[in-house]
């Protein structure tokens, strides 16, 4: 049956629900979750994941027969993903219309076409090669303890601040916790990526027993990976409040300064714990800020 429109509008929560197929399959075989209740995830929290998701390329994971079977990067439309979804073309023509999600509808017929993580630039559709946040993700090494992401984390906030940079953590639903910056959007990918990559070599350089500023597992033993590759053009991050394609239905949650001293752990948070779990990041859209050109140049150069 054609879904029901509100005069005219775009389709509410019950009809997007309604057109779900298969709403009954298990999806996360470990704890029971349905197709139908990725769905029912991703309307719950619409209002708070669509802000990170506007204009944003986004690429997909997907698990259309669930997490027993395989799992995939996808980063362009499928043939019959319409309704909810914008195309970005690729400024230099190298690559096929990027996909950007439009709204509610886009969240449930990603959810119907197996989608469980959202993941998207750090930059938006009215400027692609400006970015408008920063991510620092911390990776800590298998067999870590959390508190020493806590304290990277805690570290990171301080290197920010001494530059007048507000950050905001987030886990990410897997093994570690993102700071991410919110920018201006006057600013290069040179510019984010070198001052990125600069705080975490000062770091790895400051304590080169507990980080590491290069991706080698093997010189991560027992340190945190402090992953600044994020912040480069076509790079993406998980957004806040995508569920996460692992065993536990976790979900990458934005927390507050105080949280990251009392959170558990990365993935903490479950599908059933975001549902009325109010956005804490506060001022986080209004903030207008970029990086300092003094603090900068003396990266590029140290
Ligand atoms: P965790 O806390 O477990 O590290 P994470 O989301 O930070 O979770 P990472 O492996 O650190 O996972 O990856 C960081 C980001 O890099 C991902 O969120 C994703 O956007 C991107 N990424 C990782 N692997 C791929 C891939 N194969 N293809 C495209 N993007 C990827
Ligand atoms: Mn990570
Ligand atoms: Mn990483």
């Amino acid at each position: 049956a054609a879904p029901m429109r509100k005069s005219g509008g775009a389709p509410d929560a019950a009809a997007l629900l309604a057109r779900i197929t298969h709403g009954d399959r298990v999806v996360f075989p470990e704890v029971g979750v349905t197709k139908r209740q990725v769905a029912e995830h991703y309307l719950a929290v619409a209002d708070r994941i669509l802000p990170h998701l506007d204009g944003r390329p986004v690429s997909f994971v997907r698990a259309p027969e669930g997490l027993g079977a395989e799992t995939f990067f996808q980063r362009h439309l499928l043939p019959g993903m319409k309704k909810g979804f914008g195309r970005i073309p690729d400024p230099e023509g190298r690559h096929g219309d990027y996909l950007t999600v439009l709204g509610p509808e886009g969240l449930v017929t990603a959810a119907q076409f197996g989608v469980i993580e959202f993941h998207g630039w750090g930059a938006r559709q009215a400027d692609l090669d400006r970015p408008d946040r920063m991510v620092f993700d911390f990776d800590p090494d298998e067999g870590l303890g959390f508190d020493a992401v806590r304290a990277a984390a805690r570290e990171l906030r301080a290197a920010l601040e001494a530059v007048g940079l507000v950050g905001f953590a987030m886990v990410s639903g897997g093994k570690g916790l993102h700071v991410v910056v919110p920018l201006d959007g006057t600013q290069t990918w040179d510019d984010v990526g070198d001052f990125s990559a600069g705080l975490a070599r000062g770091l790895a350089r400051a304590d080169p027993g507990r980080y590491v500023a290069v991706a080698s597992k093997a010189k991560r033993k027992g340190r945190i990976y402090v992953d600044w590759l994020r912040n480069r053009k076509s790079a993406t991050a998980i957004v806040p409040w995508s569920l996460r394609a692992r065993s536990r239905a976790s979900v990458a949650v934005p927390i507050t300064w105080d949280e990251v001293d009392t959170v558990p752990a990365a993935d903490a948070f479950d599908i059933r714990a975001v549902i009325d779990r109010a956005d804490p990041w506060e001022g986080f859209f209004s903030l207008r800020q970029r990086i300092d050109s003094a603090a900068l140049d003396f990266l590029k150069r140290s």
